[in-house]
């Protein structure tokens, strides 16, 4: 996907992009800069993509900027591999920073600076109290905090400890730095905030310069200052951080003064969107890394197949608002479907084969039909498919003794092979276990391409491959990872987990057109679904994922329980 994909989809329209045109309408903001600010602790998943295109679709509309800035002040959580991750995501997503790639430790002295202009303001204070102690002089919710004892220091001390803590002179959790607010605040966040904690911890960007790390909330409303955001955009559970980003923007010189403006999240049914459950999903190996096709991280999706303009889609779809919700994972099928479906070449593909030998065929001869690539799309053109005497169709289109309504392959009917024959079935073979193991059939050569010059008519096409010409491959089928909607996790990963997640079925057969078969470039088998390749394949094994099936088969099942 490049640039120009991702600006053709619109921001639907929302409560902050109306807040965004009358600011720009009333002459408030001159221009609109906005950012996406990951903390660079985990892979990116799908809610962040609702965040990256909201953000960068507001710069677009707007001919504004959208920075891309990493929070990075906890160097306990963060890697290299995080950054790099992210970065990766966000333009596989579709969406380009430019040259505005942005971290808040680069602001880390300036940030430093503003906490001695605190200091030196008497805002802020040195604390020698224990995380414990700390926490217990907070208060509660109902109850107002209590003053810590060393509240009053003088500046000069606050100073000269705050430099000491800079300079490695103290232990971790020793001493921390904070802002003198109000500890009978209704908002707990403004009981006296903590701003700087020590760390003797080596950082992704910064190494060893610093003893002293900024908490989250004194780097990121700074962060937007220093970078001149116009709109602040975050999620809900931030709103009541907002007094406090204010007062920070009040008491310091900053060079501007970002609003905030908060959404509700994404929740996605069937899986988890926290950062804190994906990792321990990867740490316990229930999955087989963050890009496990199952995952809901960007990775996952797109290794799963599914394209990012589904995704872009999807977000836009489901909107912008203050209500959370959960979606249900059926939307980004849905998504994904409507777009593959006018987009993918179809492909003929047998997942569960079991053995034709067409009797009236000779022996060692083959020949090519024409089959369509897309029949929603002309320009795809055609194919050329092999056909011989013995080819593979899938177990589940032959009966031995049919019902009523099962119109496919039985023991004496007539059916349409696709874009080939009517195959008549003549005969059934089984192994000593009773099981169907080849079927011996007739074709009529007067119906080549699937049509009959008398006329007769049969009432099922099934798809088929040639079996000396078939591509073996393996085929990987996914479910949701998690058996409920909003699966509960207070106990543990394991006991949510949808024990049925991953189907591989390894016999597979496929048509060899798909010998060419491209990562990142999704087909349709025939009457099955979307697949695509995995990374996994090599020379040897071509190994498909199920991107989603044709129809909403999950769903179904459940309506059924
Ligand atoms: P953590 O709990 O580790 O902070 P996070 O999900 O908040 O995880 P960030 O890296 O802080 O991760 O997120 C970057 C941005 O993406 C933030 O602005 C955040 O509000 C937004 N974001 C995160 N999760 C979602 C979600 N589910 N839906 C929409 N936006 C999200
Ligand atoms: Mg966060």
């Amino acid at each position: 996907m490049n640039e120009t994909d991702a600006e053709a989809t619109s921001v639907s329209s929302n409560f902050v992009r109306d807040i965004v045109a009358e600011d720009l309408a009333a002459g408030r903001v001159k221009s609109v800069v906005t950012r996406f600010p990951p903390e660079p602790n985990g892979y990116l998943h799908i809610g962040h993509a609702k965040s990256i295109c909201l953000n960068f679709g507001l710069a677009a509309e707007f001919g504004g900027r959208c920075n891309l800035r990493f929070d990075d002040t906890n160097p306990a959580k963060e890697e290299q591999e995080y950054i790099d991750s992210i970065q990766e995501d966000v333009r596989w997503l579709g969406f380009d920073w430019g040259e505005h790639l942005y971290f808040a430790s680069d602001y880390f002295e300036q940030l430093y600076d503003w906490a001695e202009h605190l200091i030196q303001q008497g805002k802020a204070y040195v604390d020698d109290l224990s995380a414990d102690e700390m926490r217990e002089f907070r208060g509660t919710l109902t109850e107002p905090g209590k003053d810590s004892p060393f509240r009053e220091r003088s500046i000069d001390e606050n100073l000269d400890l705050f430099r000491k803590m800079r300079a490695g002179k103290f232990k971790e959790g020793e001493r921390v730095l904070r802002a003198k607010i109000d500890m009978a605040s209704g908002n707990v966040n403004l009981r006296d905030p903590v701003l700087y904690r020590i760390l003797h911890q080596s950082h992704p960007r910064t190494g060893d310069e610093w003893y002293i790390y900024p908490t989250y909330d004194f780097a990121h409303g700074q962060s937007d200052a220093i970078e001149y955001i116009s709109h602040s955009v975050c999620t809900l559970e931030f709103a009541d951080h907002r007094p406090l980003y204010d007062w920070f923007i009040e008491n310091l010189p900053v060079p501007s003064q970002p609003k905030q403006y908060e959404f509700s999240r994404l929740n996605l049914g069937h899986t988890v969107l926290s950062k804190r459950a994906l990792i321990q999903l990867v740490d316990e190996g229930h999955v087989r890394g963050w890009d496990d096709p199952r995952m809901p991280t960007i990775s996952g999706l797109r290794r799963r197949g599914i394209p990012a303009a589904s995704i872009r889609d999807f977000c836009a779809r489901i909107g912008v608002t203050k209500q959370d919700n959960v979606i249900e994972m059926a939307l980004l099928d849905f998504c994904v479907r409507e777009l593959l479906n006018a987009g993918a070449e179809r492909r003929m593909a047998v997942l569960d084969p079991i053995k034709v030998v067409i009797e009236n065929y000779p022996e060692g001869q083959s020949e090519e039909l024409e089959a369509v690539n897309n029949p929603e799309d002309e320009t795809a053109g055609t194919r050329k498919v092999p056909f011989s005497r013995e080819l593979f169709i899938e177990r589940d289109d032959f009966m031995e003794d049919p019902p009523k309504k099962f119109f496919r392959l039985a023991p004496g009917r007539e059916v349409r092979f696709r874009y080939a024959y009517f195959i008549t079935c003549n005969e059934v073979i089984k192994n000593d276990a009773g099981e169907v193991v080849e079927l011996r059939c007739t074709y009529d050569p007067e119906t080549r391409g699937g049509n009959a010059p008398d006329g007769r008519k049969v009432k099922a096409t099934i798809h088929w491959v040639s079996a000396e010409h078939a591509v073996p491959a393996e085929v990987r089928l996914y479910e949701p990872l998690f058996t409920d909607e909003e699966p509960d996790i207070t106990d543990g990963l394991e006991a949510a987990l949808n024990p049925d997640s991953l189907k591989r079925l390894t016999n597979c057969r496929l048509e060899p057109a798909l010998r060419d078969a491209a990562l990142g470039e999704p087909v349709q088998f025939e009457r099955l679904g979307y697949f695509s390749l995995d990374p996994d394949s090599d020379g040897e094994t071509r190994i498909f994922n199920r991107v989603v099936a044709l129809r909403d088969s999950w769903a179904k099942a459940r309506a059924k329980k």
